[in-house]
């Protein structure tokens, strides 16, 4: 049994019934799983503690955090990305963003212990928080605060970021680093907040050559992305060697997200996990920790995450979503979801656009060229 993080805790991470970044998707994963697999046991990890938090933040940060979720609104908090229409304050923020880092930091500790070779953190992903700003919905970087300690623990991280945004602040807090190396693949900046993750931004100093990005065109399908991340995968593990592979499995370049234009399937996601985790198999013994991440539609995102659970598991995923909780969550959500794991359907067609190609492709290569001087063994 591959351990599973969470507690329902992890709900009060909520910015409010407005607000995309919704803790009633989790609530319907939960829930989900719950009814699909007898074996659900999930393990409910302690509260990171404040100095686990400062590893990767400042200090000055972490006081307009506490502040903000007590209720006060110093001067200047916006300056600090709090209290955005992105990132409101909200009562108890310091805790609920805690209890996420709590999760991501105990799946880190059980791979670096030996107790665990592989472990889903159901919750956390929040790759946009910085040293000393919130952003994009993340307050504190759990992904960052798990990078941190298996480094401590002294494992050279693959960090492989797959949700549609680009991964910013896990980039930015190890960017000098070469013993972390960042894969961002995400809807380009030019069309898609954060505006980073070009190709060209590699690092800086000793890490120069450690911060991978490509750049994907709106309307890339599941071959054209594909084929950029085998070309890109396969190279930063077997260029970088990684003791361990960590993966923010955002759910938002699924074709049903609203808030991007990526048209993935779910097959595609199937098949990029499968790859992590032979990857994963053949360079770190095994020793993959997977997040949860973006993921904006309901329908996918929970189906999307279903299907990371059962591969992780190695257990055969279901075909059909079973009717009871189908049937809940349709009153509930006041809207239709698909009956089946897979989507059943190829996404709606775009008009066929051969730059596509040549734009994703061309990237991967550019990519490849600029690192390959500082890593490549030839
Ligand atoms: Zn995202």
């Amino acid at each position: 049994m591959v351990p599973v993080i969470y507690r329902s805790e992890y709900l009060s991470y909520d910015f409010g019934p407005d607000h995309p970044f919704s803790p009633l998707r989790l609530a319907m994963l939960v829930e989900l799983l719950e009814v699909l697999d007898p074996g659900w046991n999930p393990e409910p990890p302690p509260q990171a503690r404040r100095e686990e938090v400062l590893a990767v933040h400042a200090e000055r940060y972490l006081r307009r955090v506490e502040a903000a979720a007590r209720g006060e609104r110093p001067p200047g908090l916006v300056d600090y990305g709090l209290g955005t229409s992105d990132t409101p304050a909200f009562a108890g923020m310091d805790a609920a963003a805690r209890w996420l880092v709590g999760g991501t930091l105990t799946a880190a500790r059980l791979v670096a212990s030996g107790q665990a070779r592989r472990v889903l953190q159901l919750g956390g992903g929040l790759h946009h928080a910085q040293f000393d700003r919130a952003s994009g919905f993340c307050v504190y970087n759990d992904l960052a605060v798990a990078i941190h300690h298996f480094l401590e623990a002294g494992l050279r991280v693959l960090y492989l970021d797959v949700d549609v945004h680009h991964g910013d602040g896990v980039q930015w807090i190890f960017y000098e680093d070469p013993r972390v190396l960042t894969l961002s693949l995400h809807e380009s900046g030019r069309y898609l907040f954060p505006g980073t993750g070009g190709v060209f931004e590699i690092g800086q100093g000793g890490g120069t050559g450690y911060s991978w990005n490509v750049p994907l065109e709106p309307y890339t399908g599941d071959a054209c992305y594909l084929e950029a991340f085998e070309q890109v995968f396969e190279k930063a593990l077997a260029w970088f060697l990684p003791d361990v592979i960590l993966v923010q499995a955002g759910a938002d370049a699924h074709f049903l997200d609203p808030l991007a234009d990526l048209m993935l399937t779910t097959r595609a996601y199937e098949r990029i996990f499968t790859r992590v985790l032979e990857g994963a198999e053949r360079y770190t013994e095994g020793r993959a920790v997977f997040t949860l991440g973006g993921g904006y539609s309901f329908d996918a995102a929970v189906r999307v995450w279903t299907l990371l659970y059962f591969l992780l598991q190695g257990l055969q995923p279901p075909g059909a979503l079973p009717e009871g909780w189908l049937q809940r969550w349709r009153a509930r959500l006041g809207h239709e979801l698909t009956a089946t794991l897979h989507d059943p359907a190829p996404p709606p067609a775009v008009p066929r656009r051969p730059e596509i190609e040549r734009y994703n492709r061309g990237n991967a290569a550019r990519l490849l060229d600029v690192v390959r001087k500082y890593l490549s063994p030839d």
